[in-house]
């Protein structure tokens, strides 16, 4: 059976492909990932990203700021909606709340993820949700801010069953990345086997968080079968299934055609 899989969310216009991005677009479609998300983590990437996107038909991107990106001048729901309004931009984002490490104050962080998703409800695109140590202020601000009316998607899922529950009531999808197959992330491999068949999602985030069998490598999209043979291990079915499941999914997601 014939394997297609979709990494909802990788970095493939960073400097750490620069030497080899064509062989990494080749040896991704030989691993059977038929189709790329690429995310941008600042508004001036936008450009770089359509660009890509235009000659390559097995590359989407989104459009957004990284709540620990420290833009020169705060992006507006405009500049936002603006950028977003091109044929293969599928998303908005990633943005959300970041913690870990707070390059950005957490007011700005705050406000910065308000409006993208009153961008995103504007364009009826997606938000990716970028969360780390920020639980409980990010589903606040996503049930004031009625993120139920455009969807997204909660990219690379490391919390609770409890704050997936949560995020899945406001009609997100949640996507798993290279950490869901780390050993000691037990815990986390039981939310993966947990998350309802239509929201379930997979991710690299590469060139970070390698997955099992390449871990501590620079990740690439072709490594997301790493992370679809874990969790379909974990729900006891085929990688096949999962990869079927998990595409057709992300065309839903994105607003794709099959
Ligand atoms: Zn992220
Ligand atoms: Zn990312």
């Amino acid at each position: 059976m014939l394997i297609s899989l979709f990494d909802t969310h990788c970095h493939i216009d960073f400097e750490h492909f620069d030497a080899d991005r064509d062989e990494v677009l080749a040896r991704m479609q030989q691993a059977g990932v038929a189709r790329i998300v690429a995310v941008s983590v600042e508004l001036n990437q936008a450009a770089r990203l359509a660009a890509l996107a235009e000659v390559r038909g097995n590359v989407w991107f989104s459009v957004g700021s990284h709540p620990n990106h420290e833009e020169a001048a705060e992006p507006t729901v405009e500049q936002i909606c603006a950028l977003a309004d091109h044929p293969r931009c599928v998303a908005i984002g990633e943005t959300g709340m970041d913690f870990f490490r707070q390059h950005v104050e957490p007011d700005i962080q705050e406000l910065r993820f308000r409006n993208h998703i009153r961008a995103a409800k504007t364009v009826g695109k997606p938000v990716i949700v970028h969360m780390r140590d920020a639980d409980t202020v990010t589903m606040r601000v996503m049930r004031e801010e009625g993120m139920a009316d455009c969807g997204g998607i909660m990219h690379c899922f490391s919390s609770t069953w409890d704050i997936a529950a949560q995020a899945l009531d406001m009609g997100m999808s949640i996507a798993f990345s290279g950490n869901v197959t780390y050993k000691r992330n037990e815990e986390l491999r039981d939310v993966a086997r947990q998350v309802p068949d239509d929201a379930l999602l997979i991710e690299t985030d590469s060139p970070y968080l390698a997955p099992v069998p390449h871990r501590g490598k620079r990740n690439e999209p072709a490594y997301v079968r790493d992370v679809a043979a874990c969790i379909a291990e974990v729900r006891g079915i085929s990688v096949e299934a999962l990869a079927a499941l998990t595409t057709r999914n992300a065309l839903r997601r994105f607003n794709l055609q099959e």
